[in-house]
């Protein structure tokens, strides 16, 4: 059994990046830049006025002031700004020469039609100095970054209409087990809904990755070795969901490396999690989660994230927020390193949630985050200060 360190390390050293397309800046969200880009003008592009109102020289504040012309934004101004006079101008547009500040709108006064007075105390400059944001030619968004609507934002900004970003892998979801149905049917006695796969679907979706989902497999190793010739053949990565304890029924691991999956762990020291399966074949990757909710959802937070992440070269890192644990936390088996659900009580304190193990899926909606008990460790006291992973930073 290894620590959940080193099953990160080896997902993480077997992830071979997968191609790169353009694709439409408006399809762009969530997608893994696979380019440094550069600026191509400075921005500001020109001395900017930040506010409606005059643009003037501060040495002459003190008087009345003749407008010479009006700016739009978008317009050359034509005149230069000389000694007791002034530019009516707009916000974004370009200051003229001989002017050092724009005074606002609102802090001046009509004299006549075509004379001012600064009413205000003092005034700012207001206006944004060409280049101060970027300079052309610097590197504004680096390769391996998530484009989110901020970057969009800044991609439109200098042009970069069809960014290169990283392929997204094609993942296959399946759920393993006798006792499944569909979540639209009523389970009969001795019979539960399938909850894993529209979990995946929504985790996976949640970093812009659309599961392939393959349904529900018998546990027997026939119908579990004819849906994985066809998916491991056909997808990048294949996460399955049962079927990897120690039970009678349990046969993904063996039907797996019968496939010529090489596996590269078995089991990990962490709870919920323990059997957890990581294989590599040929054409591509498979995760074995334990099928219990909890164990799936933080199975796939704590390895298969970072692992989809860096296939398509970003390196991931979860959202961690120091707090003062407010209750304390005990375990007898201190064997495996523990994930706790906890929830977030103010802004400095957290409080584990009521958990009753790895079946309890509720836990996690009631939870803002998942703290770790290091192995051998079978107490937290109350007041101690704890890293709290927050399940937000996976972007849900
Ligand atoms: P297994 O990993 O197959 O031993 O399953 C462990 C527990 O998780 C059992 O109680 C299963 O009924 C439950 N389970 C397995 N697969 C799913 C699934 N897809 N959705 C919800 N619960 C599941
Ligand atoms: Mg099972």
């Amino acid at each position: 059994m290894i620590e959940l360190k080193e099953a990160l390390q080896i997902v993480l050293d077997a992830a071979r990046p997968l191609g790169t397309e353009r694709v439409d800046m408006n399809d762009a969200l969530s997608r893994i830049l696979a380019e440094d880009v550069a600026a191509d003008a400075d921005m500001p592009p020109f001395d900017k006025a930040a506010v409606d109102g005059y643009a003037c020289r501060r040495q002459d504040l003190a008087d009345a002031l003749a407008v010479v012309e009006t700016i739009a934004a978008g317009a050359a101004p034509v005149k230069t700004v000389g000694p007791n006079q002034c530019a009516k101008i707009m916000t974004g547009a370009v200051v003229p020469q001989g002017a050092d500040c724009v005074v606002m709108i609102e802090q001046t006064q009509a004299l006549g039609p075509d004379s001012i007075r600064f009413t205000g105390g003092q005034t700012r400059d207001n206006i944004c100095r060409r280049a101060e944001d970027i300079r052309q030619g610097q590197i504004i968004l680096r390769k391996g970054s998530r484009i989110g609507p901020q970057e969009i934002a800044v991609l439109a900004s200098f042009g970069h209409v069809r960014p290169l970003v990283a392929r997204r892998p094609t993942v296959a979801v399946i759920a393993s087990g006798d006792e499944l149905v569909l979540p639209t049917e009523k389970p009969g006695p001795s019979q539960i809904r399938n909850s894993n796969s529209p979990q995946l679907s929504a985790q996976l979706r949640s970093m812009g990755v659309v599961a392939h989902d393959c349904g529900i497999v018998k546990d027997t190793e026939a119908d579990i070795d004819r849906i994985l010739k066809v998916v491991l053949a056909e997808h990048d990565v294949v996460i399955m969901s049962g079927g990897v304890s120690a039970g009678d029924f349990d046969f993904v691991p063996g039907v797996l490396r019968r496939n010529n999956v090489k596996l590269l762990f078995e089991k990990i020291a962490v709870k919920p999690g323990k059997p957890t399966v990581f294989g590599q074949s040929e054409r591509g990757y498979c995760f074995g989660l334990p099928g219990n909710p909890v164990s799936t959802f933080v199975m796939f937070e704590l390895l298969v994230r970072s692992f989809l992440y860096r296939l398509m070269g970003h390196e991931y890192s979860p959202t961690v927020v120091q707090m003062n644990l407010e209750e304390p936390i005990t375990r007898r088996d201190a064997e495996r390193q523990g994930w706790i659900p906890v929830k977030l009580t103010s802004g400095t304190t957290v409080r584990p949630v009521e958990y009753h193990g790895s079946g309890h899926i509720l836990a996690l909606c009631r939870a803002d985050g998942l703290i770790s008990m290091e192995i051998g460790v079978e107490r937290i006291d109350n007041g101690t200060p704890v890293s709290v992973r927050l399940l937000a930073g996976s972007g849900l």
